[in-house]
């Protein structure tokens, strides 16, 4: 809205606010309509002080009994300490470093007004840098007697004058906010319209739900969150559109080479291994590229569907291209395939960035003239100079571990728009695979292959680690095989190298005349293929490691997993590690070592591990504690940040925009009904400030 006049002119703002207005992004009257409250605080009643309890933030009046500006605390600072009393109680406000000022705003008997948080200091109530609603009786409408918001700061304007300004804003140009939803969507929604919204969720009226405002369900503030994920939701919708209408090469399956598949097939498939089957092989027959993700915890299976998907492509004389994000994942699925793959005249290539300059340009060569059937590979697929003469199948495995950039980038190998599988075992919550897969459709293995025994996990604390040893000394007495990982300490991958190393010359001590390997990501491809090798054939008992086992790795025999500092990792990646053990029917246990400065904390955030196994589950616990910019594949994703809304608390409203935003799209793609022409206007202007809908 350019036609509004600067905030300089609003009252009580001025040149000099105006540019801390500024450098917040807060440039006009409706800029500051938009910066919304991060929280309220309930201050229509004042707490008698007897009431009040350590840990609450409320408002207190009460007698000033004693100012003590005394010159510096025992502690050494500059302290300023007020006590007042309300005959209930007492309470002692403090002020560190505070100015000269300050103190004569307190006289000895004067009744003052505060607002807090409460602690409780050798049993007395304590404040410490208040905010003073008012001294002497003066009544201050904004700032007391109601729900008050908490505004974000804003550097260089204190929070009280902030909200004045706000006041002055919404009583001002709230009104004249328009409404750019159409009262169908509103409806359907059931969100109140725009400038409803903004009265609200400034200054709640009285009457207002406290408690609905703080837990951001209030129906304002369900409009603004609404407003955010359906942008989103809108965006995504429409990219699957668009490529909904592009032409693939249809590549239906066969009689023959169905039966070629089974003959091939080393066990019979689960029936959730079938059931994804059956939906990807269909999006494959159709003349319209596929777009589906595949979810399947680890451990349940992907690999051999991508393999059947690739033979189908072959069948009908296209290229596949495999991408994985680890140069031992593509190894290790370029063995899988090559042993399935066994006598046919299907030829199956390795591309790698650790190929020579002279290999590389070979495999280029086969894989531009279309002697390479089947091309698996790292990112070393996507860079330039990779031609594909017929691409029609791109596949990528361990989704997670890249961005919507280099998945568009896969597409672009193909002649016209191959068939896109992506595949990914870090489970994603629902909601989250909504917003990061949004344009995608979904498959999930939710059975894993039968005899599996789930995998005992331990927390370990460092006074056990004793008895950690000791499993871990019978685990290998009996034949079993085990990982010992070390994190990757993020100041410093020489400190994590350190670590791994000096662990491995230990672990090979404690255990002489058992094949101990060290694996970590700086090692020479071949180096790290000879060891992985030797792990997968037993020459190599214990392997010491850095996360680049992480993903993917299959070795059926090995039994134990111990994680060092497990307190490191996120949840999911436990997950993940977990999932390399327990793959075969013998019973194998996951040991999670915790620091011995961490302790109890850690412990109990890594308690969920022991309780369950369910990927699904511990990512929802996950995404609670770390939220959803720390997952995997969020960050890549090209999703804007999220301002309102919280995808685990909103989840309700999350899935509401995405049946309103697919409706929207089929009643209207093109927004040309006047109803939706200021719904346009809106979604253009957010359109130029993200790139979500260009870049899929
Ligand atoms: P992920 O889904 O984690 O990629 P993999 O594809 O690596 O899992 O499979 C895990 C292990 O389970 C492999 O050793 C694989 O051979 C085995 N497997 C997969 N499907 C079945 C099945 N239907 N029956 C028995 N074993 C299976
Ligand atoms: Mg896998």
């Amino acid at each position: 809205m350019s036609d509004t006049p600067s905030i300089q002119f609003v009252k009580g703002v001025g040149p000099r606010l105006a540019e801390k207005f500024a450098a917040r992004g807060i440039r006009t009257p409706h800029d500051a309509l938009f910066f919304f409250p991060k929280g309220y605080e309930d201050r229509r009643r004042i707490i008698p002080l007897r009431s009040v309890r350590g840990g609450m933030t409320v408002p207190v009046r009460g007698q000033v009994l004693a100012v003590q500006g005394s010159g510096r605390g025992w502690w050494g600072r500059r302290l300023l300490e007020v006590v007042i009393s309300d005959g209930t109680g007492r309470l002692s406000a403090k002020w560190f470093h505070y100015r000269p000022s300050l103190a004569e705003r307190f006289r000895v008997g004067e009744t003052v007004f505060l607002c807090g948080a409460v602690r409780l200091f050798q049993f007395r109530l304590e404040m410490h840098h208040p905010e003073i609603l008012a001294v002497a009786e003066e009544f201050d409408p904004v700032n007391m007697g109601r729900i008050v918001p908490v505004y974000p700061a804003v550097e260089g304007i204190p929070p009280r004058t902030l909200r004045k300004i706000q006041w002055e804003v919404v009583r001002k140009y709230a009104a004249a906010e328009k409404e750019f939803f159409p009262g169908w969507i509103l409806d359907a929604a059931r969100v109140p319209p725009v400038h409803e919204s903004l009265e609200t969720l400034h200054f709640p009226p009285p009457e207002s739900d406290a408690e609905a405002l703080l837990s951001f369900s209030s129906p304002p503030q369900q409009r603004l969150i609404f407003g955010e994920l359906f942008y989103i939701q809108w965006a995504l919708a429409m990219r699957r559109s668009g490529m909904m209408k592009e032409a693939a090469e249809p590549l239906p399956w066969d009689r023959e080479i169905v039966e070629e598949i089974k003959r091939r097939l080393p066990f019979r498939l689960t029936d959730a291994q079938r059931r994804v089957l059956n939906e990807i092989l269909k999006d494959m027959s159709l003349p319209h590229p596929m777009h589906r993700l595949l979810q399947g915890d680890v451990g349940s299976g992907k690999t051999i569907v991508a393999w059947v998907a690739s033979m189908v492509a072959w069948r009908k004389g296209s290229q596949t291209a495999l991408m994985a994000p680890t140069e031992i994942l593509a190894e290790q699925h370029f063995s899988r395939f090559s042993s399935l793959c066994r006598d046919l005249p299907l030829r199956i290539v390795l591309l790698t960035s650790s190929l020579s300059a002279k290999e590389k340009e070979r495999v280029r060569e086969e894989i531009r003239e279309g002697r390479a059937d089947v091309v698996i590979g790292t990112h070393a697929i996507i860079q330039e100079g990779v031609e594909f003469k017929k691409m029609a199948l791109g596949i990528i495995d361990e989704q997670h571990r890249f961005g919507v950039l280099q998945r568009a980038a896969l597409r672009g190998k193909g002649r016209v728009s191959p068939h896109l599988l992506v595949m990914t075992a870090t489970p994603i919550p629902r909601t989250l695979a909504m917003t990061l897969y949004g344009d995608l459709d979904v498959s999930v293995i939710d059975e894993m292959p039968p005899g599996r025994i789930p995998v005992e996990t331990k927390v370990v604390t460092e006074d056990r680690r004793k008895e950690a040893r000791e499993r871990l000394h019978r685990e290998i007495a009996t034949g079993g095989r085990a990982y010992i990982i070390l994190p990757l300490v993020e100041e410093s991958e020489k400190l994590s190298l350190r670590d791994a190393k000096r662990t491995f010359e230990q672990v090979r001590k404690e255990y002489p005349g058992t094949g101990v390997g060290l694996l970590h990501g700086r090692m020479k491809a071949e180096e790290k293929e000879t060891v992985m090798r030797r792990f997968q054939e037993g020459e190599i008992r214990i392997l010491v490691s850095t996360t680049v086992v992480e993903v993917g790795v299959d070795v059926p025999e090995a039994t134990v997993m111990m994680v060092e500092h497990a307190e490191r990792f996120g949840l999911s990646q436990l997950h993940q590690l977990r999932g390399r053990v327990g793959r075969k029917n013998r019973p194998s246990v996951c040991l999670l070592m915790v620091g011995r400065e961490q302790g109890e904390e850690a412990a109990a955030r890594l308690s969920v591990m022991e309780k369950t196994n369910d990927g699904f589950r511990i990512a929802e616990e996950d995404l609670k504690i770390r939220g959803p910019g720390e997952f995997a594949g969020v960050r890549q994703s090209g999703i804007p940040d999220l301002v309102f809304s919280d995808i685990v608390r909103d989840a309700r409203i999350l899935t509401k925009s995405r049946e309103i935003a697919n409706l929207l799209l089929v009643r209207d793609p093109d927004l040309t009904h006047p109803e939706h022409a200021e719904l346009k206007s809106w979604l253009q202007s957010r359109q130029v400030a993200t790139s979500l809908v260009t870049s899929g």
